[in-house]
């Protein structure tokens, strides 16, 4: 397997979260880095139409905006405030140009699953005319199981693909991240079936610690960790997906080193180890 091309390597602004956007956008672009996924929390207080801007003349893509969801609620009242947020986001990532949004779906401790997905389903169908009025997609993106408590009722890519299949829109897809999906036995046969529904939209990478000392903070970089990245791309790339590979990394840990080593870092890891 052929380490990835350069051309695809993309960075969530949460990855060195201490840089203000503009900071993210001047280095990641001076690094060669070529995409860039936007998280809503860099963009408070600024003009977004002109942040978009500000990213696209830098030079890179805009990939994504991180993120919608948390769909599930107690009560209607609370799930209606939860749609408005979501259009929200769509209204954002409208104004920024970013043609994606990554939906962390949510979920209510106490609450089964079962109903938290359909709450889920209901919440993503609301929000097609949005989608179809701006061009903005969706992307479900299933967490592991050890969020299925309070972050989200889709814990599988499987569920996720059957969520896609139920809503029958070519608005709604998946974003496949390692850290949450490298465990399933499954998994190479539903990125085979995400494929075949058109529905892979985005890939997320970093790595698995062991131990793993948080349950939110503690990704590893790629290549301090025990998930076979080549394996998984190979398999992704299969399936047809041609799009950025995105580095996505909550980590105290390295958010601790000084953020210019660590985008070299970052670079180097993701050519020795996606
Ligand atoms: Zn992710």
């Amino acid at each position: 397997m052929n380490p990835a091309s350069l051309d695809n390597l993309c960075i969530h602004t949460i990855t060195t979260k201490s840089w203000a956007i503009e900071t993210s956008a001047a280095k990641f672009a001076a690094a060669g880095v070529k995409g860039i996924t936007v998280w809503r929390d860099t963009l408070a207080g600024r003009d977004i139409k002109k942040t978009g801007q500000m990213i696209r003349d830098q030079g890179l893509s805009i990939v994504s905006l991180c993120r919608g969801g948390f769909f599930p609620a107690a009560t209607p009242a609370d799930r209606a405030k939860a749609l408005d947020d979501n259009r929200k986001a769509i209204a954002e990532a409208h104004a920024l140009g970013a043609p994606l949004i990554v939906l962390v779906c949510g979920a209510v401790p106490g609450q089964p699953p079962t109903e938290s997905r359909k709450q889920i389903l209901d919440g993503i169908a609301a929000l097609l005319p949005e989608c179809q009025a701006t061009g903005v997609k969706l992307a479900i993106e299933p967490l592991h199981p050890m969020y299925a408590d309070s972050r989200s009722a889709v814990n599988t890519l499987g569920q996720a693909n059957d969520m896609v299949e139920a809503l029958k829109s070519p608005y709604i897809g998946v974003a496949a991240d390692v850290y949450h999906l490298w465990w399933d036995p499954a998994l190479e046969a539903e990125i085979v079936r995400c494929g075949k529904l058109k529905a892979l939209f985005a890939y997320h990478v970093c790595d698995w610690r062991t131990p793993t000392i948080d349950l939110l903070n503690d990704r590893g970089l790629m290549g301090e960790g025990c998930i076979p990245l080549r394996q998984i791309r190979s398999w992704v790339e299969a399936a047809g997906f041609k799009g950025f590979n995105e580095v996505e990394v909550f980590s105290t840990r390295l958010w601790a080193m000084d953020q210019n080593d660590y985008l070299k870092k970052i670079v180097q890891a993701y050519r020795d180890h996606v």
